[in-house]
């Protein structure tokens, strides 16, 4: 991986990022990311220091891995899906005996492999609620998994404090880091070991890809992803990696204006009298407020709504003409859906919305209209 300049604030990472890779090249050279698809390089006598093979090597998620690693501001490994970040992160850092604690209001993906997989290779596993992960300490644990905000609940924890405390217990704090990406927030300059993320969702940004990342200063937890890269065989397709580096040199733009326009609509919603309540760390009177204003250099994109009940919450989201009604969130179009329809630990009228890129007067009078034909 090349060097890439330390101590950036968040704007002249957007600009790095788009001109890194430009500045090293050679007269004649694409401007455009090439997609390299070989799984074979020329290698003819000592292979040392060469590409050698595409389980390995691969130029398209290298330049993507630089780019991840400007906004990082520490060197990351991509994988398939955030999924794959995850399983890396966790099956690097974990074995026979050792203790791992998971939030139980976070990623459900996260705990079923936790409870499904981990604990049958002899890892305890044990769940805290996001907003109380801290309650008991941190004494009993190798590996403490974080997720703040929570998806889909938004609450918060406070990472400076945490990572901090498990750290003085002698365990390593992971961050899921999906629901801000590194323009929201910086887990690893809060204290955290390890950062791991889904760039299937704001990062891709176009609902067109599947891909993940491991950030991390520490050189042995990066060898030790990769490794299990190499091992497992859990490798990005080249085509997925060229898509997410397209998606980066806009994330910035896109980001800021979601995040803004949240912002715009959030309050909107929340006094919206076919609201029951509303969940949005920007808002004043959100139990997270505080704690958020605190350790997020922006509040984000998602904003929680309990509509009351199923009913009314399938109706707002299937009646917006500005909602896609879908799983998943962060793309340029807004999108919405009723997360206990997977059983996650919400209300029944639990709404996860995630604001898009549309010019925000037109997303929200298309919100206030629906809201406003909710019958009772
Ligand atoms: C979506 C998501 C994941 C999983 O990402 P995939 O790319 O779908 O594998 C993990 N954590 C959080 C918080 C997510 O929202």
């Amino acid at each position: 991986m090349s060097e890439t300049p330390k101590d950036l604030n968040p704007l002249s990472r957007a600009a790095e990022l788009l001109h890194h890779r430009g500045r090293a090249l050679s007269k004649g050279e694409p401007i455009a990311l090439p997609i390299t698809t070989s799984s074979m390089f020329h290698l003819p006598g000592d292979p040392a220091d060469s590409p050698a093979y595409g389980r390995v090597d691969n130029p398209t998620w290298e330049a993507l891995e630089d780019a991840l690693s400007i906004l990082e501001d520490a060197p990351c490994v991509a994988l398939p899906s955030g999924m794959a970040a995850i399983s890396a992160a966790l099956f690097a850092s974990l074995g026979a005996g050792k203790r791992l604690l998971v939030p139980s209001d976070g990623y459900y993906v996260t705990r079923v492999l936790s409870s499904e997989f981990l604990a049958g290779f002899g890892v305890s596993v044990t769940e805290r609620p996001t907003a109380s992960i801290a309650e008991g300490g941190f004494a009993d644990f190798d590996v403490v998994f974080i997720e703040t905000p929570s998806n889909p609940g938004l609450d918060l924890c406070d990472l400076p404090a945490i990572c901090g405390q498990v750290r003085a217990a002698g365990g390593i704090t992971i961050v899921d880091n999906t629901t801000m990406t590194p323009f929201g927030q910086r887990p690893l300059d809060l204290g955290a070991d390890i950062v791991v993320a889904s760039d299937t969702k704001a990062p891709g940004g176009h609902s067109d890809l599947l891909m993940g990342h491991v950030a991390t200063r520490d050189p042995a937890w990066l060898a030790r992803v990769k490794d299990w890269r190499k091992m497992s065989g859990c490798i990005p397709s080249p085509h997925a990696a060229w898509a997410l580096y397209r998606g980066l040199e806009t994330l910035e733009l896109r980001f800021s204006r979601m995040c803004d326009s949240a912002a715009v609509i959030a309050p909107v919603l929340a006094a919206h009298p076919a609201v029951r309540s509303a969940r949005f760390p920007g808002l004043p009177s959100d139990p997270s407020h505080n704690l958020a204003a605190a350790q997020m250099e922006r509040f984000g994109f998602l904003i929680g709504l309990d509509l009351g009940t199923e009913a009314r919450a399938e109706q707002f989201i299937n009646t917006s003409n500005f909602l896609r009604p879908a799983t998943s969130f962060g793309g340029v179009h807004s999108s919405a859906e009723r997360r206990a329809r997977w059983g996650d630990d919400v209300s029944a009228g639990y709404v996860r919305l995630s604001v898009g890129c549309e010019p925000v007067d037109v997303l929200m009078q298309d919100l206030v209209d629906s809201l406003g034909r909710l019958e009772d």
